[in-house]
């Protein structure tokens, strides 16, 4: 599935020119780099590849999402709406900013369901962040919808679905801003890295200003001499990453284009049984296919499905089982572990209701995931795999429904 299955060659040149030339910082050393800025470049290249204004390199997934926030001014007090099936670090972001994560349900998408935001609407809520789940767009017309009639921003968790679209746009590039993340498990990487992409000259300054300390990137004068735009921290990226990164991202048209390839393949080959349903994605044309999701009748259909797939050849997980992407398994997030003595915004003055996050918080999620059968699509497979899984997905069919 991962990017790193697309390392060749290129990618090992493209870091021994960055270790050869001895410039691994994006910043600073103007008279002996030779005008060569890979991040820079790399940055250059995502903007314009997504059709967006501006692009900012960051240090991960995670990071962008932080900085993203951070650049909104996301503080104390504030509330963000999201969805309970995501990685912890979409949460973990809001949280860092002394925000108050709200988590709402999920649908048979697998993503945000708009039907359930509204009611959880407050006059703390500044913003509602969608998540992307599998490379598949969430209902972005119906969120869209709502974050103008509240006078919200619609902000994208965007991390895993790079390459996405929805009615023919890059998903990311629909909210505020939108992030990618490069790490190892996404379809492109670079180890570690991150990406914000944002139409708005204000938001990206504040975030490009952030992620480094304030610093305000005068490259007419030595760094030592910059000036200040505010108080920040250090979230850059490196030269490495960005040189990986500009190869990798040449050969994301390629991998999506043999991943819908390959899955379109499987699922030709198999019946859907009745009472068995795909996962239900409110753009077909725009998933990016790096996973296959079936939703099976109930839990325990989910159950034997998950087995017979198994001993037929191919694993597959059950979604509610995951502990990194579904809240019910967060206690950290319940006991707001952290260790500080004063933690905000668990015990902030500007906080009123911090939710308690309790395992029985989303039923309807709950019920999604628990009969949701997900099996991790590679990039490159051959006519055995692609048979075994098939196979596989048949005999699960046949041990459960
Ligand atoms: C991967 C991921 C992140 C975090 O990205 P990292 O690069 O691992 O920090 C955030 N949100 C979602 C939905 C992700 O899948």
């Amino acid at each position: 599935m991962p990017g790193f299955e697309l390392f060749d060659q290129r990618e090992i040149d493209a870091v021994t020119d960055v270790i050869k030339r001895k410039m691994v910082h994006r910043y600073s050393f103007q008279e002996t780099r030779n005008d060569i800025y890979r991040v820079e470049e790399f940055e250059k290249a995502v903007a314009d590849k997504f059709g967006a204004k501006h692009c900012l390199a960051v240090s991960s997934g995670s990071a962008a999402l932080y900085v993203g926030l951070r650049g909104l001014g996301i503080g104390p007090g504030d509330e963000v709406i999201t969805s309970p099936f995501t990685f912890i670090a979409s949460v973990e972001a809001i949280l860092e900013c002394g925000a108050v994560p709200v988590l709402a349900e999920i649908d048979e998408s697998l993503n945000l369901d708009p039907d359930s935001v509204e009611d959880l609407i407050t006059e703390r809520t500044r913003a509602i962040m969608p998540v992307h789940m599998f490379g598949a767009a969430a209902d972005l017309d119906a969120f869209s919808e709502i974050c103008e009639e509240y006078g919200l921003w619609l902000i994208e968790d965007s991390c895993q679905a790079m390459g996405a679209t929805y009615h023919g746009k890059y998903v990311g590039t629909f909210g505020k801003w939108g992030p990618y993340s490069l790490d190892p498990y996404k379809l492109l990487t670079v180890g570690e890295g991150g990406l914000i992409v944002t139409d708005n000259e204000d938001v990206y300054r504040k975030m490009e200003y952030y992620h480094d300390h304030g610093h305000i990137h005068n490259f007419s004068i030595p760094r030592g001499a910059e000036g200040k735009a505010c108080l920040g921290f250090n979230f850059r990226m490196s030269e490495i990453q960005g040189a990986i990164g500009l190869v990798q991202l040449e050969k994301l048209d390629g991998a999506i284009a043999n991943l819908r390839k390959n899955k379109k393949r499987i699922l030709e080959g198999v019946d859907l049984p009745a009472g068995v349903r795909l996962r239900d994605l409110p753009d077909p044309e725009g998933d990016i296919a790096t996973q296959l999701v079936i939703l099976l009748p109930d839990a325990d259909s989910a159950k034997k499905f998950q087995e017979a797939a198994g001993e037929a050849g191919c694993s597959c997980g059950i979604l509610s089982g995951n502990t990194w992407h579904y809240a019910r398994h967060w206690e950290t997030l319940r006991e707001g572990a952290y260790y500080s003595r004063v933690r905000c915004p668990y015990d902030c003055p500007y906080v009123e209701d911090m939710p308690l996050y309790r395992p029985i918080e989303w039923p309807r999620t709950h019920d999604v995931l628990s009969r949701a059968a997900v099996f991790g699509m590679d990039i490159f497979v051959d006519d055995l795999k692609i048979a075994s899984m098939q196979n596989a997905i048949r005999a699960g069919f046949k041990a459960s429904i």
